[in-house]
């Protein structure tokens, strides 16, 4: 199988082709970037091999600015997009973003017409968006990461206040990858039981929580700059459930056409059925008054934000 990675000299870009280059299931990696940065993918490829030679891991990883080269990828990850500065807005890095996202998701289309877009690009809601209409695809193979990295952290700052291992905590951040993100606190279990249920959720803090989550990424990148790891083990992680069609439940942005309540025209993230064909599924939630209130609210902010940029890009 066949991953393409567009924006591979970036950070994000580099990390995850590296983490996908290890998953037993991608046979190859292809770094796509601009001719300007060719010379570091080129030299981001050659340490890649020796790190696989060190793993017997045989794959091939090939740097390239001729976009024809991700032809017969079955997903390509879109992570260009242009660094924003203390003074910017996230609404002034979504008008050349949504340039930039468009026009790769037009060349995917041309060069890779079968594959599955995962766009990662902030503001990854309105971006997942514009990739959908700028590609042509149908929805189901149009995903952005959207809130899976959220959920994961989440997932962590729960094990650590329980102190029970991470893989039994089964909750999720649904809605925008950004401020108006919603944490579905009446669905969150611990090995099937219901997270009240436990005694430590006397102190469990629910809004400091959440805003350790809201301010995650921005903590990493006042520390050192960017996110890395992180991003790259969840793009990783989706493309193995989508190349193993696992049929798993991970939160990503899809578009929605009202199948969770109601809510239309916009891509957000919400519990989706991932496999071979991309998203299967939307899985319907059931919010408590609150949480509704809160993902209308997102609903809304991000529906205002992806209808102004989508007038800036005719
Ligand atoms: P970065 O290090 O600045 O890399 C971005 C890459 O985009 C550059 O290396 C370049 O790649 C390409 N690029 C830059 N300007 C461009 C332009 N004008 N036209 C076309 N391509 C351009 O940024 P990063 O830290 O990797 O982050 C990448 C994106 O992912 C950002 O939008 C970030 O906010 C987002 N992100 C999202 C999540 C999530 O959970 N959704 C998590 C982390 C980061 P080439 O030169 O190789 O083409």
């Amino acid at each position: 199988m066949k991953v393409s990675v567009i924006g591979a000299s970036g950070r994000v870009g580099k990390a995850a082709a590296f983490s996908l280059a290890e998953e037993s299931v991608v046979s190859e990696v292809v770094l796509l970037s601009r001719e300007k940065s060719l010379g570091q993918v080129q030299g981001e490829a050659l340490d890649m091999n020796d790190a696989m030679a060190a793993k017997d891991i045989r794959v091939s990883i090939t740097p390239t600015s001729n976009f024809e080269d991700m032809a017969d990828s079955k997903i390509v990850v879109i992570t260009a997009g242009v660094p924003r500065t203390p003074e910017m807005t996230r609404m002034d890095v979504a008008v050349p973003n949504a340039k930039i996202v468009a026009e790769y998701a037009r060349l995917v289309a041309k060069y890779a017409p079968e594959s599955i877009i995962l766009v990662i690009t902030n503001p990854v809601d309105i971006m997942t968006y514009v990739a959908y209409k700028a590609s042509g695809f149908p929805r189901s193979r149009v995903i952005g990461l959207g809130n899976h990295l959220d959920s994961l952290r989440l997932k962590n700052l729960i094990a650590k206040h329980f102190n029970i291992h991470v893989s039994e905590i089964h909750t999720r951040i649904i809605g925008e990858h950004g401020d108006n993100m919603v944490l579905l606190l009446s669905s969150t279990s611990i090995g099937g039981i219901l997270v009240k249920d436990f005694p430590q959720y006397q102190s469990f803090d629910v809004e400091s929580i959440v805003d350790k989550v809201k301010n995650a990424g921005s903590y990493v990148i006042n520390k050192k700059g960017a996110t890395e790891y992180g991003p790259a083990f969840a793009i990783s992680n989706t493309v193995k459930t989508i190349i193993n069609d696992e049929k798993r439940i991970l939160t990503l942005t899809t578009y929605l056409d009202g199948e969770i309540y109601g809510v239309g025209d916009v891509c957000l993230g919400v519990p989706v059925k991932l496999g071979i064909n991309g998203v299967e599924r939307i899985i319907g939630v059931k919010m408590s008054d609150k949480e509704l209130e809160d993902f209308t609210k997102a609903a809304k902010t991000v529906k205002k934000a992806k209808d102004k940029i989508m007038a800036t890009l005719k």
